[in-house]
């Protein structure tokens, strides 16, 4: 008799789902395991903090209700790393007579090379791996001389061009009879959060609704809107797509139901969303051209020499947004407070760190995986890369961002910022981003760096490595 199994990652979903869907085409004599692997003390060491782990346990609660409804188990087994996770495998396999093993791809170095091992260490299973994480599969959008791009623009000129030349059809969704077998129990990934993550959807029922809900409502107006931290004009789906909850296939499907055509005819407005799509494909692609990505390396190995400050108390001030600059703690507050902050706000506060803080992106980066619920290596590492001038397609480093004046073009009412430092409500609406213009009211504190000067600094920190 098959025994198939199906290993969960980050794809903890049923529908759409390239493995799961695959696992499932088989006739109902077919007996199907399902199980999650954690790693610990690896996913320690790369800095999973609690928001993610425990979004994830929900997201596993949900989804093994779900499979046992439809006669399917999931175990969660807690292992400490990746080789235990290979032993487990392989025992495993052999105990349970396994004949078929399904999983979708994951792009990280330290996954790729664990996937690599065991699927040339278990004997006698038919190892099968899938696409299912990006819309296009790394390695299918390349340069003419076959190399992968590091420039946005042309990848996604290239990758526009790749995906139209091939089918899309979804996933077939589960459809079995089987009898429903018990939810199993099994010892919490992690008991609470660090922040209130009540906002994000934990099934798929709801994370589809939140979906449709932001197409037919706010998809047309997401380029105009999209830069306004205040009000909820992006789509707050990457904890969903960041876990696998929802596939960006699904994300595609309801944008062009919704529009009634396909993705290169949509209008420029609602473009402008899958343009970030595309970016999530480019850096999850990075991933695999650029290895050095996962480990902890600048995309441009020049600027390793970078003489970063590294200051041990403004680094703390950054943390806890107690910088005196608004947009800057809001969005630092918004994080801890919620697991999540807005993109434009991401760049600002990443950019004030890096370069008015003139401290290695590294420290920014290891933050925001601690904290947010998100947290993802590629785009992370992408967006900490860009911010700081180190990376793939990045922000030159003359262009510094001032995040007075970021704050006043993008929130100007600071409505944003007094959600989360109400103390500067009390105060003029023109003095919000820059308090110490008048007087600064009290709990709020002065800014701990001067903008112009620590600008110019980076500028010679940059100018300096080129000389
Ligand atoms: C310093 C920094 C760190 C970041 N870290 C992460 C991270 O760990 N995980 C993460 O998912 N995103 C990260 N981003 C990208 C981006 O900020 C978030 O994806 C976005 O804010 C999520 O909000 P949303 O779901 O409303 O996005 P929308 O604007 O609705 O976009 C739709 C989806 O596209 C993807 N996306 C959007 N922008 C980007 C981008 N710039 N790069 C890659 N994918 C994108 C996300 O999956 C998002 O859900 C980071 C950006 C910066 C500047």
């Amino acid at each position: 008799m098959q025994h198939r199994l199906i290993w969960f990652r980050d794809d903890l979903r049923i529908n759409d789902n390239a493995a799961v869907s695959a696992a499932l085409n088989c006739d109902s004599d077919t007996r199907i395991s399902a199980v999650f692997l954690t790693a610990d003390d690896e996913w320690e060491s790369f800095g999973y903090g609690k928001n993610r782990l425990y979004y994830t346990e929900q997201l596993l609660r949900n989804l093994a209700i779900a499979l046992a409804q439809h006669g399917v188990q999931l175990q969660v087994v807690r292992l400490p790393n990746y080789d235990a996770q290979s032993r487990w495998m392989g025992d495993f396999c052999q105990r349970e007579q396994v004949t078929d093993l399904y999983f979708n791809q994951e792009y990280q170095w330290n996954e790729r090379i664990r996937d690599h091992q065991l699927a040339t260490s278990l004997d006698g299973v038919n190892v099968q791996s899938f696409v299912d994480r990006v819309l296009l599969q790394p390695g299918t959008v390349l340069t003419g001389d076959g190399r992968y791009y590091s420039v946005f623009s042309p990848f996604k000129k290239r990758w526009l061009s790749v995906y139209q030349e091939n089918n899309h059809l979804p996933y077939q969704t589960l459809n079995m009879t089987r009898s429903q077998v018990a939810t199993p129990q099994w010892t919490s990934l992690c008991e609470a959060p660090e922040s209130d993550l009540s906002a994000f959807a934990t099934d798929e029922r709801q994370i589809q609704i939140d979906l449709k809900d932001f197409v037919d409502h706010r998809l047309a107006d997401y380029d105009s809107n999209r830069n306004q931290p205040s009000i909820r004009g992006t789509s707050r789906l990457s904890a969903a797509l960041a876990r696998g909850l929802l596939s960006p296939r699904q994300c595609v499907r309801v944008a062009e139901e919704a529009l009634s055509r396909p993705i290169w005819d949509f209008p420029a407005g609602a473009f402008s969303w899958v343009n970030e799509l595309i970016w999530r494909d480019f850096y999850q692609h990075l991933l695999i051209g650029f290895p050095r990505l996962s480990k902890n390396k600048a995309f441009r190995p020049e600027t390793e020499a970078l003489q970063w400050r590294n200051n041990s108390e403004e680094i703390e001030s950054w943390k806890s947004g107690q910088t005196g600059i608004p947009i800057v703690d809001a969005g630092m507050r918004e994080l801890k407070q919620t697991g999540w902050m807005h993109n434009r706000v991401r760049m600002v506060v990443a950019q004030f760190l890096t370069k008015n803080l003139l401290c290695d992106w590294r420290i920014g980066e290891a933050h925001f995986m601690q904290f947010l619920v998100d947290s993802d290596l590629g785009a992370n590492n992408g967006g900490w890369q860009w911010s700081a001038s180190t990376g793939t397609d990045a922000a030159p480093y003359f262009r510094v961002f001032n995040p007075v004046s970021q704050g006043e073009t993008h929130d100007p009412d600071g409505q944003y910022i007094c959600r989360f430092i109400p103390e500067l409500a009390n105060i003029q609406k023109s003095k919000r981003h820059a308090p110490w213009l008048g007087s600064i009211p009290s709990g709020y504190r002065p800014p701990i760096v001067d903008l112009k000067s620590s600008r110019q600094r980076a500028i010679d920190a940059f100018k300096d490595l080129k000389s």
